[in-house]
């Protein structure tokens, strides 16, 4: 039986992937398989950029392009705006990206500053990463925190220790990126975990069955960060099914894929279960300042299991 047969009817909210990476195939996948929202979080390309316009030119597309390419599939796109850790290590590039930064965080569909935190925990990391949370308490929006892969339980305290001293409720921050080993102190101070499921490394759905199954549901929220790299967009149904099989409640699978995400991001007042209820009209033949998701001529929508392509 396909996974998607274990999950019909249930509908789920990525809230962290990378979409500016991903293909219309990947759009069209995770709409059939009851993604209906998704957060795209600002992050780093894979190589350093060299000046302010390219962090200017991405962040107006996670605002426009992106949006509307994720509305021609059906799903509502929201995103988190910031200077990311890696990134922040180039100090004179990273002051110029500060300056744009209140340009972009009060626009629609912006439910939160992120993903900000730390990479390598040096001292400019973590200026940059004070003075945005600055920025997010001003804004009122909440915190998406990117923690570090390496010395991750002492990164992912600290990012929390930091948030408070600069006067963050826990319920406004959302961190991410959790592990067994994380998991219990982010939940006892208040904090929201985001789990990431990683295709063979680190966090598989496995092991995230059994964290909701020790921890329960409440303040945990799961996502693919499906991005540039090895990883996979379906995560989240995939771990939905997973849970399902496993014997999760269907309401624990909600919370954990669907609600806790709106719940927390809502927060921003850009995102709410009413949002979510709006039916979408999907036209593909719609444009976005001149340009549509389809080619010269094409049919809006394609027939995936027909070897024949018209
Ligand atoms: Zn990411």
């Amino acid at each position: 039986m396909s996974f998607l047969e274990t999950i019909r009817g249930m509908k789920f909210f990525d809230m962290h992937v990378h979409m500016t990476s991903r293909t219309t195939d990947d759009y069209q996948a995770m709409a059939d398989a009851g993604i209906v929202a998704l957060i795209e979080p600002a992050f780093w390309l894979g190589q350093p950029r060299t000046g302010v316009d390219s962090f200017r030119d991405y962040f107006a597309s996670l605002v426009g392009w992106e949006r509307f390419r994720a509305l021609q599939f059906g799903i509502r796109h929201y995103c988190t705006i910031g200077l990311n850790s890696k990134e922040a290590n180039n100090e004179a590039l990273a002051e110029q990206v500060m300056e744009i930064l209140p340009l972009f965080l009060y626009k629609e569909g912006v439910v939160g500053v992120g993903e900000i935190g730390f990479d390598d925990q040096t001292p400019a990391e973590e200026k940059y990463y004070r003075a945005q949370l600055d920025l997010a308490r001003e804004a009122n929006l909440p915190v998406q925190i990117h923690t570090p892969h390496r010395d991750k339980k002492q990164g992912t305290s600290r990012s929390m220790d930091i948030a408070l001293e600069h006067g963050l409720a826990p319920g406004m921050v959302i961190v991410d990126h959790n592990n067994e080993e994380t998991v219990k102190e982010v939940l006892d101070r208040g904090f929201w975990a985001g789990f990431t499921i990683y295709p063979f490394t680190k966090m598989g759905n496995e092991r995230m069955v059994e964290v909701v199954r020790q921890y329960g549901p409440e303040r945990i929220m799961v996502n693919s960060a499906a991005d540039w790299g090895i990883s996979d967009p379906l995560a989240v149904p995939k771990t939905a099914a997973l849970m399902k099989e496993r014997g999760i409640s269907e309401e624990a699978i909600r919370l954990v894929t669907f609600q806790n995400a709106l719940t927390a991001f809502g927060q921003s007042g850009q995102v709410s279960a009413e949002d979510l209820e709006q039916p979408i009209d999907i036209d593909q033949s719609q444009r976005y300042n001149g340009s549509s998701v389809l080619r010269g001529g094409q049919a809006p929508r394609v027939d995936k299991a027909s070897t024949i392509i018209k």
